[in-house]
């Protein structure tokens, strides 16, 4: 091993090592009672994270567009251990219903704790079709409602000391074949939460941000997408959830979930080409199969 590997592989371990040392440690107890709103909790990981805070013993308001798969939900937090369970359907792509849902857990929980933006909305795995309007609706859904809901619970995180959380992906740090107007989307919420991280330490605002960076995760959309066309192993998304969660519990800035993707976001920006080359290639693509949506 040369001996610049060797100083890098030092330097990998050294930070993590010293970011677990710096980290707050994780304590369940802390979540008891502990008022939460998680979006697109519906199914998915979402769905996933509603169920651990329900173990957890907190209160939480879950959302997602459909009403009869929220209602299930909420009745299996209570059964969980949830000491509430609210739900409101909304659509995150009309900007009413977005201040609608950070009011409604607002008044039924009497202010928050953790805001855990979580909702995508539906998208294509495909080439790019130069479809404008797609991407448009797809920033409304993924981004300006992120960035709508945050400013509005702000106020009421100042309050509480509490931590806003944002699920983005791999796809954020590392822009991937097959989903542009997705990517554009991540990279956006990288990019606007990361500033904002900063604006409020400058402040000396107490509200902590945590930005999650996942890599494959096995639910329903994300699998139905990628099954024939990349082999990659996922993880499993009730792992995904608990992760999220502790890292937001325990103020940390950023989530790397699994672990290699943070290795995977150094070796992009220490050999590109090579990068580039290995994730084109990874693809089972040939011109005009591929029209999963
Ligand atoms: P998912 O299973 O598709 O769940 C998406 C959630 O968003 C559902 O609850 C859905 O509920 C809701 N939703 C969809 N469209 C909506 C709209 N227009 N308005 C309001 N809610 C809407 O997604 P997931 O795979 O769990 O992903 C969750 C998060 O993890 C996302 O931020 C995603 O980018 C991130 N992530 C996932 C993976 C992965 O491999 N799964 C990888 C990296 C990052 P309704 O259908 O009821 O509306």
């Amino acid at each position: 091993m040369g001996a610049f590997t060797k100083i890098i592989l030092i330097s990998v371990v050294v930070a993590f090592l010293a970011s677990r040392w710096t980290a707050h440690r994780f304590d369940a107890e802390s979540l008891r009672g502990a008022k939460v709103l998680v979006t697109g909790s519906s199914k998915g990981i979402g769905e996933q994270m509603a169920y651990h805070y329900a173990r957890f013993g907190a209160k939480i308001v879950i959302t997602g567009r459909r009403e009869k798969a929220l209602k299930q939900v909420a009745e299996e937090c209570l059964s969980l251990g949830a000491q509430k369970a609210f739900y409101i359907a909304a659509d995150m792509s009309n900007e009413s219903d977005t201040d609608r849902v950070v009011d409604f857990a607002l008044e039924k929980l009497g202010g928050l704790d953790y805001l855990i933006l979580n909702h995508i909305g539906s998208s294509r795995f495909d080439m790019w079709d130069g479809d404008v309007e797609h991407t448009r609706w797809l920033m409304k859904v993924n981004f300006f409602s992120y960035i709508q809901m945050a400013w509005k619970a702000l106020a009421s995180l100042e309050q509480s000391e509490g931590s806003l959380v944002v699920v983005s992906s791999l796809a954020g740090k590392m822009p991937s074949p097959l989903t542009a107007p997705y990517t554009a989307t991540k990279c956006a919420l990288n990019g606007f939460f990361g500033s904002l991280r900063h604006e409020l330490a400058m402040k000396k605002s107490n509200v902590s941000i945590s930005v999650c960076t996942l890599g494959l995760i096995d639910t329903e959309t994300a699998m139905s997408k990628v099954r024939g066309v990349i082999n990659m192993p996922a993880n499993p998304a009730t792992d995904a959830a608990l992760n999220i969660i502790i890292t937001g519990a325990t103020r940390q800035p950023e989530l790397f979930y699994p672990w290699f993707t943070y290795i995977l976001t150094l070796i992009q920006n220490l050999f590109p080409s090579l990068t580039d080359y290995i994730i084109q290639s990874s693809y089972n693509y040939t011109p005009n199969t591929i029209t999963k949506t």
